[in-house]
This record gives C-alpha cells, structure tokens and sequence, in this order.
C-alpha cells in the first residue's frame, strides 16, 4: 500500500475509534441507546462471609454498543455533567426490580439487590415517589433492596440529602454508604446520615501489603462497627485481603476473588444453584 494512503486510513481509523468514544458522540446518542437499551445491567454477587454463599449483588451496567462494552466510568460522569442521569438511574432501577420479581416468580431467592444512584438524585424527591411506584408495580418487598449513594460534592444541601434518605428508609429500603475511604466519605461525616450498610472501597486495600496500612485499615474497620451496621468489602481480589476482612468481622465480601460482574443470564444460574435457602441482610 501506498505510504500516504496508510497514513491517510490510519489517521481515518483513529479519528473515529475517538469520535465513537468522545463526551460529545456519546451524549449524542444516549437517549437513543437508552430506548434502543443498550445499557444492559450486570450483577456482581456479594457473599456472606460467614455463610461461605452469595446473598445478594450489585447492578453495574455496562452500555453495550455494536458489540463494544463501555464502562460505567466512561458515561457515569458525562451524564451527570449533563443531566442524563436522572433518565438513566430511573431507567436502570425499573430494570434491577423488574429482574427481582422475574427471580420472584421463578422462586429464586436473594436476600437483597443493589442499586447505585447519583448523588445528584439526592434533591430529586420525584425519585422517591417513582421508586414507591416501582416496588408495587414489580411487587417487591422493599427491604430487598439497597440504595447506594456515594457521598460527593454533588451533596451540596445536607438537609435535603438527610430529608430524600429518610424518604427512602420511609419506603423500607435500605441505604448504604458507597465507597467509604476513597473522598469524601468521612468518619466524622458519617452521623450526619443513617446509614444501613456502610460498604468499604476497594481503595482501602490498595496497599494492604503494607504493613501499616494495613493496621490502619483495621482501625478504620474497628470504628466503623460501633455504628452497628452491616459492613461490606469490595474490590477483594486475593484470600489474604478476605480472611484478614473475615477476622475484623466485616459481614460482606464482594470482588474479582468471588466473582466479576456478570449478565443477568449468568447471574440466574447461580441464583438457581448456589443461594443458602435463608439469606438476609443483617
Ligand atoms: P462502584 O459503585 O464503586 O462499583 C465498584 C466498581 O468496582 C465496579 O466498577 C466493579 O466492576 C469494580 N470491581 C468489583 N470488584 C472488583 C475487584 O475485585 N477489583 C477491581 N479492580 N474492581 C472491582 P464498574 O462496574 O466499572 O463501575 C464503576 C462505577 O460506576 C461504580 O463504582 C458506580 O459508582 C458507577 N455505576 C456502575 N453502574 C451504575 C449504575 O447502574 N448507576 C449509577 N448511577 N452508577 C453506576
Ligand atoms: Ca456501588
């Protein structure tokens, strides 16, 4: 091939593998992909240390395009920029419920789902009334279900914040707080709002070969439990990382150890055979 002509394709190539991935081509075509639902909902499970078994999982959707995976943290931040989210978190948390009641009605038990959304639905009462409306559309038992929120700056009214989660533990679901450990989460944050689960960033464990962080880990850990709630651990890759967990008694573990995040169709086989017939969340 002629050396202009390569030069020429190749600029052509790359031109467009960017342009498929840019901020702009992507806010383009997200309601489209939204209606053409190209955003398919994974489910990492989440293990009861004790237990040894799956209990429950999380919704991490994937957008699925021409049969490329792009992940959350591609579009997450885009659709907050612009506003799309709000579309986006109604339209993921009427899937995850209505996958629940298929699960449901197949017979398949999971002591609880969940659902992370925006911080930016946090002055967004509409929401709350939309999720109430879900629950008796999909007849879901609401304590089935986990809202995480990861604490941002996007909480920018803390009163308002407070009033849209009692709205939701008013509705009998849970609240937990996303990403503890990696900003703005805080320990002395941690009064302001209650909390049902607190769940442990992967960040934590970043350096646990280190000695001393790992203390400071388990110091960390140790004061989360005096607020008496569930903990969960993600982002666990090795065994060290969960016996350690294990022996601070934190209750959950979630990571590429147990399990990576998987289709809906996976996820149901494993509903099918490996769930304890008793699992809550406690
Ligand atoms: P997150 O809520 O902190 O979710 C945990 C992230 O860690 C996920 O990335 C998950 O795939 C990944 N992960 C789980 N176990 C391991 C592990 O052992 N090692 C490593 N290295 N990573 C692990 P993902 O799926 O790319 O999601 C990124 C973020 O996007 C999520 O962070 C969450 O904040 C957001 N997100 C994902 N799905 C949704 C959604 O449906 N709605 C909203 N509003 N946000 C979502
Ligand atoms: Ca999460």
């Amino acid at each position: 091939m002629n050396k202009k002509l390569f030069l020429l394709l190749t600029l052509l190539l790359f031109g467009t593998v960017s342009f498929a991935q840019s901020t702009k081509y992507l806010e383009q075509i997200a309601p489209m992909a939204l209606k053409n639902r190209e955003f398919v909902l994974y489910f990492q499970p989440i293990c009861k240390f004790d237990l040894n078994k799956i209990c429950g999982a999380e919704v991490l959707t994937r957008w699925i395009r021409k049969g490329e995976v792009i992940t959350p943290g591609k579009f997450i931040p885009i659709f907050e920029e612009n506003g799309f989210i709000k579309e986006f978190d109604a339209y993921v948390v009427d899937n995850a419920l209505n996958y629940l009641q298929d699960w449901q009605n197949e017979g398949l038990q999971i002591g609880f789902l969940s659902i992370n959304i925006s911080a930016i639905e946090l002055d967004n009462m509409k929401f709350i009334e939309y999720l109430k409306s879900l629950l008796i559309k999909y007849d879901i038992i609401p304590d089935k279900v986990i809202i995480e929120i990861t604490e941002t700056k996007e909480i920018k009214n803390q009163k308002t914040a407070r009033e849209f989660m009692l709205a939701l533990k008013n509705l009998g679901i849970k609240v937990a707080l996303d990403d503890f450990g990696d900003g703005y989460a805080t320990l002395d944050k941690l009064e302001t709002f209650r909390y049902d689960t607190i769940k442990l960033s992967k960040k934590l464990l970043d350096n646990f070969q280190n000695k001393k962080s790992k203390k400071e880990l388990g110091k960390t850990i140790k004061i989360l439990r005096e607020f008496s709630v569930p903990l969960i651990a993600e982002g666990i890759e090795n065994i060290q990382e969960a016996k350690f967990l294990r022996k601070q008694k934190v209750a959950f573990a979630q990571g590429y150890l147990y399990y990576q995040p998987m289709p809906e169709i996976d996820f149901k086989k494993l509903l099918s055979n490996k769930l304890p017939k008793y699992c809550y969340f406690k």
